[in-house]
């Protein structure tokens, strides 16, 4: 029995061969492809053909053919009615068929039509997946979805750079991340949770893996023995994650090119100061207690994919003085800060935080900060506050691992950088 179908999407390409016509109609499931024969249709059918332009809108009806010829489409159907629903106008600004392929600045400017592939879809449909797992692995474990402000009253002291806003008469500035309010939530009592939005830093960073404006993924949890529960967390949602995208997405993997390797044991930890000993293999000099750099990072990225077979490792042990005040000291002059790197490239920091006032005020004064503008949120502290830790995932930085993407710019949908705040 023959089959009536109404499909819709975007005009991908019109082939006219004398009589007969073939367009590719592509739309967010699908690539079909309609057929249509100059004998077989109504004259105003055919006519509609010469008006049709590349990426024009379409609604079109039709049987469908019981055995598809052409092979890289998913449905094959013979029109009896075309609807032009709005026309596109020519040239483009750019080829979302990427036939005809465009530089990323010009695919920036352009974007919602270089997002109009499924190469692209591709990358949005992992993003959301990978929210996805990461809430319901949350959820299953007893964390709470909270929303904390953007907005914050005075800047968080973390070092980054924040934006100021305009706020009545005052100044006010956008998160550089959900941290302090996330520990003031712990005050609360509510013991676990997460805040997934947006973060900001005004840095002029031109680099591939830093945006104005991205989103985390924060977990925090009270309660804690130390970092080391932190980082069982992180491990279990992280792999939970990657398990749930590698087995929900297998199509769209593939047609990215991508094989995602989940680690079979525990993620490993890199500490400080044994670090040092592992750059020195790699003819990398770091004096004691200093930081390392992002050189470092693929450096010992490689280390552990060779010695470990991991794509995924933890850094503990940062040193106390680059990190913000908050930080919980380990033995000086380490804290336990801990940094997650997947493919060499960090992706998450967190740790356990300091819950003890006395302690907390102290090394306010010890970074030189003044205790006043900290007040509002240490004077919670001494009413009553658990040990706590936590961590914030940066979103768009695991994505561009995961999908070995060049390009930060790539794995958002509108990218926020120095130079570009539109479209
Ligand atoms: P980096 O040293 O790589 O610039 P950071 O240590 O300053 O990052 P954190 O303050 O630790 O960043 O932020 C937590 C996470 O948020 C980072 O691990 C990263 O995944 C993400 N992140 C931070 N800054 C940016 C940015 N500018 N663009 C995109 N993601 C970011
Ligand atoms: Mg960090």
């Amino acid at each position: 029995m023959e089959e009536i179908v109404k499909v819709h999407g975007w005009v991908r390409s019109i082939r006219q061969l004398g009589n007969i016509c073939f367009i590719v109609l592509w739309n967010w499931n699908q690539k079909i492809q309609l057929t249509i024969k100059r004998k077989e249709v109504p004259v105003e059918l055919w006519k509609l053909i010469d008006e049709l332009t590349p990426e024009s809108v379409i609604v079109a009806e039709g049987r469908k053919a019981e055995k598809k010829i052409a092979k890289d489409v998913d449905l094959e159907i013979f029109p009896s009615q075309i609807v032009l629903l709005s026309k596109a106008c020519t040239p483009l600004p750019l080829d979302p068929s990427e036939r005809v392929p465009a530089l990323l600045p010009t695919r920036l400017d352009n974007r919602p039509l270089d997002l109009r592939n499924e190469r692209r879809h591709a990358i949005f449909k992992i993003y959301a997946a990978l929210i996805y797992a990461f809430e319901e692995w949350l959820r299953k474990n007893g964390f709470i979805r909270v929303y904390t402000p953007s907005i914050i009253g005075a800047p968080s002291e973390s070092g980054a750079a924040v934006f100021p806003v305009k706020y009545f008469d005052r100044t006010v500035y956008l998160r550089q991340d959900p941290q302090l309010h996330r520990q003031l939530t712990i005050i609360a009592g509510f013991e676990r949770l997460y805040d997934i939005g947006p973060s900001w830093r005004a840095e002029k960073s031109h680099t591939t893996r830093h945006l104005c404006e991205y989103t985390v993924c924060a977990v925090e949890q009270a309660f804690i023995e130390d970092e080391i529960d932190v980082e069982k967390t992180e491990e279990n949602l992280v792999k939970y994650a990657l398990r749930k995208v590698k087995q929900k997405h297998s199509k769209e993997l593939e047609l990215l090119g991508v094989d995602i390797e989940i680690p079979r044991g525990s993620i490993p930890e890199l500490r400080f100061p044994e670090i040092y000993e592992i750059l020195k293999k790699f003819n990398k000099h770091i004096p004691y207690g200093e930081s390392y750099d992002d050189e470092s990072e693929r450096m010992l990225g490689e280390y552990v994919k060779k010695e470990y077979d991991s794509d995924l490792f933890f850094v503990n042990r940062f040193p106390y003085k680059d990190k913000p005040f908050y930080v919980m000291k380990a033995e000086p002059p380490w804290a336990r800060s801990v940094d997650l790197l997947y493919k060499g490239l960090e992706i998450s920091s967190g740790g356990q935080r300091e819950h003890r006032y006395e302690v907390l005020m102290k090394q306010i004064k010890e970074k030189g900060l003044d205790p006043k503008n900290l007040e509002w949120y240490t004077k919670f502290f001494k009413y009553g506050a658990p040990p706590h830790g936590g961590f914030a995932i940066g979103i768009e930085r695991m994505l561009m691992k995961m999908l070995n993407l060049k390009n930060i710019r790539e794995a958002i949908l509108f990218p926020r950088d120095p130079e570009r705040a539109l479209p």
